[in-house]
């Protein structure tokens, strides 16, 4: 034994020390080293430990050798330890020396045993965190978990380390019928050799992690983010031996382009940043892909805002109607108005383009449209019952409805309810695209046409106009969209103006009632006239209106003037 030994004895037991206040910066190899040097110190020949998870599998010898010092002159046990921890879990230690050298003195067993000791507490503690690491930040199949990913996020953002990364939330598609289709087990394989092929394709130093069924998050080199893209699009994955026995994947994804220099004040940014774009491309659209991006947030919000507060809106009567004159171009007589929705809410008033986008996304369109021709009809009983002129209203009803086959008794349901005559109602549809809605619409139109109630075409011209949508249902009104209408500045020789007139000829010989939409200026209402378009509808003559400031106006000769006024 080398004069210094007691001094290499106190740096060890320094070593152990340390390594038992910081295990984190004490790895494998310098753990094996210090075994190496204990041996060597004391002339052991062979140094084992062994760690067993339960007491059951340390009866039965299921455990792991950690460390195994030895150099394969070993026969003799000189001192043993075993500990248990109040988990239960059981590490034990060996040293063997050789037949020849088993001569260790009171008093260097005495410190090899304090050696092996605090050995034997890293290795328990050190297996221990790994333990807490494998249940907190993995799930039962092993893979990392939402934790683990939120953590690696907030350690490379201390670090600085997210520029030139993307992150990702990814979202199996159809993956229900793979498992189906191939069974469950098979189904495992399919989904690990796909992240699999993810995480290689993500690059070095990126992760990836699965928040639970067929949910993941990951990120990626942004350089790689292509062929990530390209994987997400649909890869064939082997599930047998057979090269045919493959089963495409492919994924929805939210993707969130981390930007230079940015800085969130905490990762759950990053991850609303993708979680919110991977909600949109899940909406079974034709865009699976999605980036972030502010605008698409703000929309998002607004959308679950207006859908989250229309049925108490709607019970709290905030939905109002605003009636805009229809006014004949040449006396100024009205002819009638259309109803239009305005939602009242705390004083304010929302336009009808902040909210019935949204609600065309549901049904929730077809109760706010039966509603206010409720509200309709029951402001016509009134003036009816006041004896006042009567005039057609007409009313919008989204194509939603389409494919409903009671809503035609439904709308004679709320007509008749009020005793309103059928012809004094007009329905504003507006066209279609498919012949399944072709169909429906054909349907609908004839429908309401045998029961006296008008239709409308509205916004012709825009979209998709079929000359046949014109020929083959029996419409009574042809609204020209506005951007039909020519503007002052155009010539008469422009393409708007000669197309303008031919659109109000077609629907005079046709037999239509014509109205234009959005007149503005007296020149229009001259147009409209010269061209045989009867009827304006517009800001020349009003705004939509509420329903108080509409009865004041329809008793006085406003609109007459309005008409001569544009006669000049
Ligand atoms: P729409 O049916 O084509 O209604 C005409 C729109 O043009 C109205 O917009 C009206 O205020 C606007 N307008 C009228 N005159 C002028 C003008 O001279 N210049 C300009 N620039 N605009 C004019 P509003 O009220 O904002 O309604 C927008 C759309 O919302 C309507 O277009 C209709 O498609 C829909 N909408 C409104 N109320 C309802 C409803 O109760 N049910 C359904 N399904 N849709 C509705
Ligand atoms: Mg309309
Ligand atoms: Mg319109």
């Amino acid at each position: 034994m080398k004069k210094d030994w007691k001094e290499i004895y106190y740096t060890l037991l320094d070593r152990m020390v340390d390594a038992m206040t910081n295990p984190e910066a004490f790895d494998r190899d310098s753990f094996v080293e210090i075994l190496k040097q204990i041996c060597e110190l004391f002339h052991l020949a062979k140094g084992v430990t062994e760690f067993y998870p339960d007491l059951a599998s340390e009866k039965s010898g299921r455990g792991e050798v950690m460390i195994d010092y030895d150099n394969g002159r070993g026969e003799v046990a000189i001192l043993k330890r075993r500990f248990v921890t109040n988990s239960m879990t059981v590490i034990r230690g060996t040293l063997y020396v050789a037949k020849e050298d088993a001569h260790l003195s009171e008093d260097q067993l005495e410190k090899v045993d304090i050696l092996l000791r605090a050995l034997l507490s890293f290795v328990v503690r050190n297996r221990l965190q790994k333990t807490v690491e494998k249940f907190g930040y993995h799930d039962e199949e092993g893979y990392p978990n939402m934790r683990y990913f939120g953590r690696f996020l907030g350690q490379k953002l201390m670090n600085g380390a997210l520029e030139n990364h993307t992150a990702i939330c990814f979202n199996l598609r159809h993956f229900s019928l793979v498992n189906q289709e191939i069974g469950r087990e098979k189904a495992d394989k399919v989904m690990k050799a796909y992240v699999e092929l993810l995480e290689r394709t993500a690059g070095e130093g990126n992760i990836l992690c699965r928040l639970g069924g067929d949910n993941f998050v990951m990120t990626t080199d942004t350089g790689n983010l292509p062929n990530i893209l390209q994987i997400f699009s649909g890869y064939s994955v082997r599930y047998g031996e057979d090269s045919h026995e493959t089963v495409p994947v492919s994924a929805s994804a939210g993707i969130f382009v981390i930007p230079k220099g940015y800085s969130p004040g905490h990762v759950g940014e990053i991850i609303d940043h993708i979680y919110s774009p991977l909600q949109l491309a899940k909406m079974g659209g034709e865009d699976t892909i999605v980036f972030y991006d502010r605008d698409m947030v703000t929309l998002r919000e607004h959308t679950l805002q207006v859908q989250q507060q229309f049925p108490g809106a709607l019970a709290n009567r905030e939905f109002h109607v605003f009636f805009q004159p229809k006014v004949d171009v040449k006396t100024g007589r009205i002819h009638g108005a259309e109803a239009l929705c305005r939602w009242i809410r705390n004083g304010k008033i929302v336009p009808p383009m902040d909210f019935i986008p949204v609600l065309e996304q549901t049904t929730d369109i077809c109760l706010l449209d039966f509603y206010m021709l409720d509200l309709v009809c029951q402001h016509m009983r009134k003036w009816l019952d006041e004896g006042r002129e009567s005039i057609r209203v007409s009313v919008n009803l989204s194509r939603k409805h389409l494919s409903d086959m009671d809503l035609l008794d439904h709308i004679l349901e709320i007509i008749d309810k009020y005793k309103v005559p059928h012809e004094s109602i007009e329905i504003e549809l507006t066209e279609t695209t498919t012949d399944v809605g072709f169909r429906d619409l054909t349907r609908v139109v004839n429908g309401l046409h045998a029961e006296g109630v008008c239709t409308s075409v509205d916004d012709f011209g825009i979209g998709y106009s079929s000359l046949n949508l014109i020929r083959e249902i029996p419409w009574d009104v042809l609204k020209i969209d506005r951007s039909f209408l020519p503007t002052d500045e155009d010539a008469e020789t422009s393409v708007t103006y000669v197309m303008f007139r031919h659109v109000a000829s077609m629907a005079k010989d046709l037999g239509l009632e014509c109205i234009t939409e959005g007149v503005e200026t007296g020149r229009q209402v001259k147009i409209l006239r010269e061209n045989g378009c009867q009827f304006a509808q517009g800001y020349y003559f009003d705004k939509p209106l509420p329903v108080e400031e509409f009865e004041e106006k329809i008793g006085t000769d406003y609109y007459k003037k309005k008409a001569r006024a544009a006669k000049k």
